[in-house]
């Protein structure tokens, strides 16, 4: 799996600015067991570099996409990190090893529970779920070195820059529902000034608000 990444992250590094991926992102990612965070019946196509339906609508992304967001946040062990769409918690387990601290939100009741015991049972302890709408990040641990939106969103939640820090970086799929979307990398300088680049095409599950997942529930 991890060859294939870096084959992909060659053959796409004039738009994405990256020829290889870190060896600490992919040395992580080999560490980390993804058969475990997906249903049984995805469990043969668990180290496969594609997206795996996780339930509830939803799916966790292809290998690659997870190590180039994750590389692309350039993290250090001292960052604490805010996730937008815990799903599986497969990004969260992976962020947990390579910072301080993992908050991640999922607007889906059930995901975010199920992904809770997961993290017990494998034990990564700097790992915190909320359920709510992440669009609103998380104010009571702002600001954050990193923000990863693993969900495609109309716009960049504007709350969420807000709780970037001086010098943090966010990754974002942005664009109209299931279509392309672009992985936009908005980069927050120490004066606190933005600054956005287009990364990738992608194609994401949507980001979605708290009425609209009450209602797809009923
Ligand atoms: N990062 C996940 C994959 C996530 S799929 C993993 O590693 O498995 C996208 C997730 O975003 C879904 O679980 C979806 O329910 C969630 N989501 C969508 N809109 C959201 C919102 N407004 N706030 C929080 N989570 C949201």
């Amino acid at each position: 799996m991890i060859r294939t990444i870096q084959d992909i992250a060659k053959q796409t590094a004039y738009e994405t600015g990256r020829e290889e991926l870190s060896q600490r992102v992919l040395d992580t990612m080999a560490k980390i067991p993804r058969h475990e965070f997906v249903p049984d019946s995805q469990k043969p196509c668990a180290y496969d570099n594609r997206p795996l339906s996780i339930g509830h609508g939803q799916t966790i992304s292809q290998p690659y996409i997870v190590a180039l967001m994750t590389d692309l946040l350039d993290l250090e062990l001292t960052d604490i990190v805010l996730e937008i769409g815990t799903g599986s918690g497969y990004q969260a387990a992976i962020l947990s090893k390579l910072v301080k601290q993992v908050y991640t939100i999922e607007i889906i009741e059930a995901l975010g529970k199920e992904a809770q015991p997961r993290f017990q049972i494998l034990d990564y302890q700097n790992i915190e779920v909320k359920i709510g709408d992440g669009y609103l990040g998380w104010q009571e641990h702002a600001p954050y070195d990193a923000i990863i939106v693993t969900a495609a969103g109309m716009d960049i939640p504007p709350p969420l820059v807000s709780q970037l820090k001086n010098g943090g970086r966010l990754i974002i799929p942005v664009g109209e529902r299931f279509q392309v979307q672009s992985l936009m990398l908005i980069e927050k300088n120490l004066e606190g000034q933005l600054q956005s680049r287009k990364v990738l095409p992608v194609a994401f599950v949507p980001l979605t608000r708290g009425r609209e997942t009450l209602n797809d529930q009923i």
